[in-house]
This record gives structure tokens, sequence and C-alpha cells, in this order.
């Protein structure tokens, strides 16, 4: 079957030289549940970006289904990200004027689907998140782990093929962090292809599939042995 995302070769060097990815080779297929394990400056974010497409890698290629996103125009790419790859941030990235309903429908926006059906769809991620009771409440009325649920369910409302996570659990304490986790799993159960980036090894060592990332490379991955 094809992989829900390839990455080959990637390499990303910022402007002032730093060179942040050094020939990441990766392929995740649909239904994995993967952590990617490294030190703070280990490049994990920059490979979310290019895992996410948000940023092209300056070498190497990202493949979406597929599909090599090099070939596309920034529209196009948004289009894909958009209906394909959803994300978890560490800081939840709400929306603070805007009911968990809200905030949950914006994941449609990409998906041309009419607002009520879209407030509809919402509602049942916010379900499968254990967050119905919660439906009209603004991030502020929320605690940090439930903030994190809500962050969940926009990403997964629109059935993404891919789910990224950076640092889901970072901004929460230990048995709230553990929870978030576990909604991760649960989802992936359900048949979510979920990605969890951190830097926490035991958060790691819980997950599956672990790859590891040194100074841009990556150095081991479970399902492929040491590099
Ligand atoms: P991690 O998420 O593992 O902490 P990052 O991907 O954020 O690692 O950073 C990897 C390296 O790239 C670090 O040396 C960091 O300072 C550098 N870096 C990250 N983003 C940028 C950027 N936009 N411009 C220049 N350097 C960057
Ligand atoms: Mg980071």
């Amino acid at each position: 079957m094809t992989p829900v995302l390839a990455v080959r070769g990637a390499g990303m060097t910022y402007s002032g030289g730093v060179r942040a990815l050094d020939g990441v080779d990766l392929t995740i297929r649909a239904g994995e549940l993967l952590a990617i394990v490294g030190p703070s400056g280990s490049g994990k974010s920059t490979l979310l970006t290019v895992m996410g497409t948000l940023d092209r890698p300056t070498s190497g290629t990202v493949e979406v289904d597929g599909q090599d996103v090099a070939g596309l125009s920034d529209r196009e790419l948004s289009a894909l990200r958009g209906r394909r790859i959803g994300f978890v941030f560490q800081q939840f990235h709400l929306i603070d004027g805007l009911s968990a309903t809200a905030n949950v429908a914006t994941g449609l926006l990409y998906a041309g689907i009419p607002h009520r059906r879209r407030r509809a769809l919402a509602l049942a991620a916010l379900e499968r998140v254990g967050l119905a009771h919660r439906a009209d409440h603004r991030p502020n009325q929320l605690s940090g782990g439930e903030r994190q649920r809500v962050a969940i369910a926009r990403a997964v409302v629109k059935q993404p093929a891919l789910l990224l996570a950076d640092e889901p659990t970072g901004a929460l304490d230990t048995a709230t962090g553990a929870a978030v986790l576990e909604l991760l799993g649960r989802l992936n159960a359900e048949g979510t292809t979920v990605a969890v980036i951190t830097h926490d090894r035991d958060i790691a060592a819980r997950l599956p599939r672990r790859l590891e990332l040194r100074d841009g490379r990556l150095v081991r991955d479970t399902a492929g042995g040491v590099r």
C-alpha cells in the first residue's frame, strides 16, 4: 500500500547556515502510531514542518499519498495539507473568541463543507474526545488538558490521513499529559495515523514505533533498526 507519508533524503539548511535536517528518510504507513524523539535542538520541529508540508526542505523530497509535493503550487499544497494533515501543537493555538465547537469547525474550512454540516461534525469530534459538555465554552473557560482535547478534535474532524503532534503534552502536568497521550492512542486504535514529536523519552517509550533524531539525523528507527 502507498505510504501516507514518505520523506526521502530531506535536508533543511536555514539562512545563516544552520543545518537543521540532514538526509532524513522515513516512511509512515496508514494506521501507525509513532514517536519522533530527540533532545532540544535536534531538529524535531523542523522535521514536523517538513512532514506537514508547512515548509519545503532545501533538499530531498516529501510525498503525501505517493505524490511528490515539490510539483504542487503553494495553493495546491495548502489544499492538500488542509484535507490530509492534522496538526496539534504544544500551545494548542485555539482562537480565543470562538467556542470549542467553532474552534473545531475551523478544521473543516478547506473541506468545502456547508456551515451547518461543519457544526454537526465539530460536535461529533468533540464527543470523540470526551468534551461534548464543553461545546459552548471558550478556550479561557477550559483547563489546559481540555484545550488540548479541543485542538485534537480540530485536527481529527476532517479525518486526516496523518495527525502530527509537536510536543502535545509539553504544556500539561504529567497526569493530564498522560490522558492526552491515551486519547491519541485511542484515536489511533479507531484508525487515525498519528506521529508524536517529543523530547520526552518516557512518552516515546509508550508508543509502538520510535524514531530518534540527533543533530538533524535519524539515528534509529525501531521499525527499521539502527542506521
Ligand atoms: P527541536 O524542535 O528538536 O528543538 P528545531 O527544529 O526547532 O529543533 O531546531 C533545530 C535547529 O535549527 C536548531 O539549531 C535551531 O536553532 C535551528 N532553527 C530552527 N528554526 C530555525 C529558523 N527558522 N531559522 C534558523 N534556524 C532555525
Ligand atoms: Mg521543537
